[in-house]
């Protein structure tokens, strides 16, 4: 129950890092976006991004994370 409980906790904290100093990049368009919480969770996780739509041009793609 701990290890699930911690589990939570990393993940929370990486989430908010990556909010407070991180963004995804569209290859496609090169829209800087930072999707909804429940859309990151959901999209599957990528080496350094994730498999999401990008809300400019609505093509799902491997969107890389990029520093703000
Ligand atoms: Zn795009």
């Amino acid at each position: 129950m701990i290890i699930v409980l911690l589990v939570i906790l990393w993940a929370t904290f990486q989430y908010a890092l990556f909010y407070k100093k991180e963004h995804l990049v569209c290859p496609k368009c090169g829209h800087k976006f930072k999707p909804l919480v429940l859309k990151m969770i959901v999209a599957p996780n990528y080496i350094s991004g994730k498999y999401i739509e990008c809300p400019s041009c609505h093509i799902k793609e491997y969107c890389d994370v990029h520093k703000d």
